[in-house]
């Protein structure tokens, strides 16, 4: 049994380490990437998987696989998305060590992929936000990769070339010196199967210039964002392609115009990118608000066949806003904010928040209202969570308001109880959630929003008899699920019929999808089946 004690190791007094390609071979080493199983929550479509056949998670982790990407020369890599499908005893079997990294919400499934390689008797390394952030959540892995790659990284695989049993105590090696972001390798793409992903990811920048109360991302990345060139995202974005991408591609970034210069030098590389090869790809990114004042910004952005932001709104309270150190998203009123992305093609998905200190016996309605006002037809309604290492950390502990009771769903101290708190967070779904709204916001957007996006051939790579086929049995699923079994099937009929009748087949499925994954996760949810929140694992 592995002894618990940790060891500081600093990575600039270990064995000198030596660049990737001077460790060469021999020793080759085999490493399996595992990436843990996501909790469910209202972005993750789990409950949308019996429509969608094959795919079977949302993207892939950008961050193993540019890991799977910088092992040394000559090493063997196997990659398993536990969200995909779980890794099998084979698979530890085969390998020397077994790598994993992930989020604090995936932290249960960190611990028993950890479990799983000392089953087998491999070293168990992490790496990732949530290590990064807590090391102390994970006391029994043999290895600890703290910061983002560097220094550290070198270190651990000159460990890992000199020996690959598992050590005494366990060894924290920390990064110091961090690998600029344009000399991390391109990720390894191919190891993954775009058949089971609906959308591919990338990223462009690191780090985030605000500070959110909640947020551990300036903290984790810094507040200076670290760039790539705009050339590099576009190898990345062939590299794609290559790998069998046809649909969408995420741009991870937590706050893409951390750098407004850096994302106007982008743009214009991109749009000539879509039009020189026909377009072949549609974006998603997440962004700050105050995005929506910068003409040239969502004019670029259009160009470009960005088609869906994911924005932090939190709260349409402004008073909340300025609390909770968010006053980026004052910068223009929410609803003309949100307008404007739609008006640029843009559909709006919202992140919200119940909980706050400010909130009071008006939060649901208000909430409600920015639903029914605004048409954001996806919003993720979370329950505030503490994350270790926030300023609200730092605050709550000391005003004594974290929590580790039993059976609560967020380590919060509200201001108002407990139980209003949740009846809220549970108002508040009901009603964004009522299929009859939902069904009535995603009419609004695929009448108003889409038809102000970019007009595009449809890539020929799309049109394959594999995708069609594809497309046909989705289409038919969800006519069974929500048009014959679902209890709202008139209102699934209503807005899928004319759409049937006049070829729009896509926003049948897109939607469909959506919707019943949405749907279910609400009514789960509001029966006490489901937690509050995305972060709702326990952390304290
Ligand atoms: S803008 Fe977003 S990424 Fe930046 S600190 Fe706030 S919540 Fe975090």
């Amino acid at each position: 049994m592995l002894d618990e004690a940790v060891t500081q190791c600093d990575p600039a007094s270990a064995a000198p380490p030596p660049a990737a390609a001077e460790l060469g071979r021999p020793p080759g080493r085999r490493i399996l990437c595992v990436f843990p199983l996501y909790e469910p929550s209202l972005g993750s479509l789990e409950y949308a998987y019996d429509i969608t056949g094959t795919l079977r998670a949302f993207m892939p982790p950008q961050g193993l696989l540019v890991i799977a990407a910088a092992l040394p020369e000559g090493w063997e890599v196997r990659f398993v998305d536990e969200n995909v499908a779980r890794a099998k005893r084979g698979d530890f079997k085969w390998a020397d060590a077994v790598f994993v990294s992930g989020m604090h919400v995936q932290r249960r499934q960190i611990d028993d992929i950890r479990r799983r390689a000392h089953k087998y008797g491999k070293v168990a390394i992490l790496g990732g936000p949530s290590v990064s952030a807590c090391p102390e959540f994970y006391p029994h892995f043999d290895y600890l990769h703290v910061g983002e790659m560097g220094d550290a990284t070198r270190a651990l695989f000159a460990r890992l070339a000199r020996d690959c049993a598992r050590p005494e105590r366990q060894i924290v090696l920390e990064t110091g010196e961090r690998t600029p972001l344009e000399d991390f390798p391109i990720p390894a793409y191919e190891l993954v199967s775009f058949d089971h992903y609906f959308i591919g990811s990338i990223q462009f920048s690191s780090g985030c210039p605000y500070r959110c109360e909640f947020c551990d991302i300036p903290g984790l990345y810094g507040r200076v964002p670290r760039l790539k060139p705009p050339q590099r995202i576009l190898a990345e974005l062939d590299k794609l392609r290559a790998c069998g991408l046809t649909t969408s591609v995420y741009f991870v970034d937590d706050n893409l115009i951390a750098n407004r210069r850096a994302l106007r030098e982008l743009l214009p590389v991109l749009i000539a990118w879509q039009e020189t090869n026909s377009f072949p790809l549609s974006f998603a990114f997440e962004a700050t608000l105050n995005i929506a004042k910068y003409d040239d910004l969502l004019e670029g952005l259009r160009a470009a066949c960005f088609t869906t932001i994911f924005v932090g709104i939190e709260t349409p309270e402004e008073e909340a806003l300025s609390a909770i150190d968010k006053e980026q998203n004052l910068a223009l009123p929410i609803l003309e904010g949100v307008r404007r992305l739609n008006a640029h093609g843009m559909e709006v998905v919202a992140g919200v928040i119940i909980g706050l200190d400010t909130d009071g016996p008006d939060t649901a309605r208000r909430i409600i209202d920015f639903v029914d006002q605004s048409y954001i037809p996806m919003l993720t309604i979370n329950l505030l969570q503490a994350l270790p290492k926030t300023p609200l950390w730092e605050r709550l502990e000391k005003e004594g308001r974290l929590s580790d009771e039993a059976g609560r769903e967020s380590n919060v101290v509200f201001k108002r109880s407990y139980e209003e708190t949740v009846e809220t967070w549970r108002d508040c779904l009901r009603h964004a959630y009522d299929p009859a709204r939902l069904f009535a916001r995603y009419e609004i957007l695929t009448q108003h929003t889409f038809p102000n996006r970019r007009p595009r051939p449809r890539p020929p790579d799309q049109v394959t008899p594999k995708n069609v086929r594809r497309g046909m049995a989705m289409l038919l699923r969800i006519c069974w699920k929500l048009g014959v079994v679902a209890d709202y099937r008139r209102i699934f009929w209503a807005y899928a019929w004319p759409r049937i009748k006049t070829g729009r087949i896509e926003d049948v499925i897109s939607v469909g999808i959506l919707a019943k994954h949405l749907i279910t996760y609400a009514r789960k949810a509001c029966a006490g089946k489901l937690n509050a929140s995305n972060y709702s694992a326990r952390l304290r």
